[in-house]
């Protein structure tokens, strides 16, 4: 797997506004924030794509999803309601190569998504 800018806010080479942070992930505002919530929670681990994921990532894929309930009521938006996504390669719109979960909450949300 190449080097992504996740990689470096892994390493702290470049800013992010971390929310959580553990030894196996972490969770940070998207520069770009679609809501007036928008997280990125990323495994720690070097995972391209959902793609990639294989049965000996289920229990941190478990710790995730765990971080991710937390995360959100962190951000106080676990009560009106929020999203969890996942872009999966090109036609998915995955723009960084880095499993993420996006997170996005504080507005209703129009649904299908384009
Ligand atoms: P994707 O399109 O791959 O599902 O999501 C990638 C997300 O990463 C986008 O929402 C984009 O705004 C966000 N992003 C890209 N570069 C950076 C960065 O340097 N810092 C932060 N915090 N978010 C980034």
């Amino acid at each position: 797997m190449s080097e992504t800018i996740f990689s470096k806010i892994i390493r702290k080479e470049i800013p992010a506004k971390v929310v959580y942070e553990d030894d196996q992930c972490l969770a940070f505002y998207d520069v770009a924030p679609q809501a007036p919530v928008h997280v990125l929670v990323i495994p720690k681990k070097p995972i391209e794509s959902l793609e990639q994921l294989t049965a000996e990532d289920a229990p941190l894929m478990g710790h995730l999803w765990q971080v991710i309930q937390r995360v959100a009521r962190q951000e106080r938006v676990a009560e009106s309601g929020y999203r969890v996504v996942v872009n999966c390669g090109h036609q998915g719109g995955q723009s960084v190569d880095h499993l993420h979960f996006h997170i996005l909450g504080g507005r209703d949300l129009a649904w299908p998504p384009g």
